[in-house]
């Protein structure tokens, strides 16, 4: 299987959500009763990936979950999705990543987030995956596992001159100025645009400004989404950015939407490299704008069958 082609190849997180309703978030040493519990599969890397799985392009994971229940779950949910998981790898020394999450009934949260597992895949997963990495078309990257995994596996991709897409999230401050040289495209959000300007992203002239100091640090191209307003396209080579708005919908949950966008601008990235990138974060926008309208993050991330046919 690793000879083959793969189009996408994700290298970064797993979580299992473990979501707990109640009245109210519990105080210190307090016991409450709840009145819903689900469990959910989730960490930016894995939603990416099985986002891009969905709309039907081969897809590989590259990531650590733990020898555990959580962790044999999750690999099943690859598999469920057609995602290949010849490397995701189990250990013993650390649980499968989990973020334990109280929801109120005001739909606010508190949550925890223990990365386990994830923060243990270093430099010799990668260069056991490397046959998959030099036969990807996109390879996407995030920050939920150690920076510098993140970075060597986008290095290892531009070597390989497969294309790299990174989205610096969640977004630390201080990020290590050689992540916006390796990037073909560098996606966040308007507060990720915030933290790394140290500009205000209030509005789509402020992310028109942001996209240009992100290109100036480095990256081809730069991609800010806005929610409900789409996102902020800047091509690289390219002065002017544009404004690719969003259909109105009405969103019930936007858990994830980010993860739905980069998904599938991975997918349209490697099923169809020669269209332009303002065209790809149009779809991608359609694609993100159906997931936040259903509950849950990967539960509410469409497949190829339930979308229009324009989009492929
Ligand atoms: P994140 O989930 O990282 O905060 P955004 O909120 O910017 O990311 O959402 C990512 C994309 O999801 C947007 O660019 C847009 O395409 C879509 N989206 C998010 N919220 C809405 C919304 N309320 N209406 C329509 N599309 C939305």
């Amino acid at each position: 299987m690793t000879e083959k082609a793969l189009d996408v190849v994700v290298v970064g997180s797993c979580m299992t959500d473990l979501v707990s309703q109640a009245p109210r978030l519990p105080k210190a040493g307090e016991t409450i009763h709840g009145h819903k519990f689900f469990i959910g599969f989730g960490g930016k890397g894995a939603n990416q990936c099985i986002q891009a799985a969905r709309l039907g392009v081969k897809t590989a994971m590259i990531c650590k979950v733990g020898k555990d229940f959580f962790g044999n779950n999750y690999i099943q949910n690859f598999k469920d999705n057609e995602v290949l998981t010849d490397f995701v790898s189990q250990t013993s020394d650390e649980a499968t990543g989990a973020a334990s999450i109280i929801v109120n009934k005001e739909g606010e949260n508190a949550i925890v987030i223990v990365a386990g597992a994830n923060m243990l895949l270093g430099k010799e997963e990668l260069q056991e995956a490397l046959p998959a990495i030099r036969r990807a078309k996109v390879l996407l990257c995030q920050l939920e596992i150690n920076p510098q995994t993140s970075l060597q596996a986008l290095q290892m991709a531009r070597e390989h001159k497969v294309k790299t897409v990174f989205n610096p999230a969640p977004a630390i401050s201080d990020l290590d100025c050689n992540f916006y040289t390796v990037s073909d495209v560098f996606c966040c959000n308007e507060s990720e645009a915030e933290l790394l300007t140290g500009c205000s992203v209030a509005d789509v002239e402020d992310a028109h400004r942001a996209a240009q100091e992100l290109q100036k640090r480095g990256c081809s191209a730069v991609i800010i989404t806005l929610g409900s307003q789409g996102c902020v396209v800047l091509k690289a080579q390219e002065s002017k950015s544009i404004h690719v708005p969003a259909a109105a919908v009405t969103a019930v949950d936007t858990t994830g939407a980010g993860d739905s966008f980069i998904g599938a601008l991975a997918f349209y990235m490697a099923d169809q490299p020669a269209m332009p990138l303002e065209e790809m974060a149009r779809r991608a926008n359609q694609v993100a704008g159906v997931s936040v309208r259903a509950v849950g993050t990967q539960t509410s991330f469409p497949s190829k069958r339930n979308l229009p046919a324009e989009l492929f």
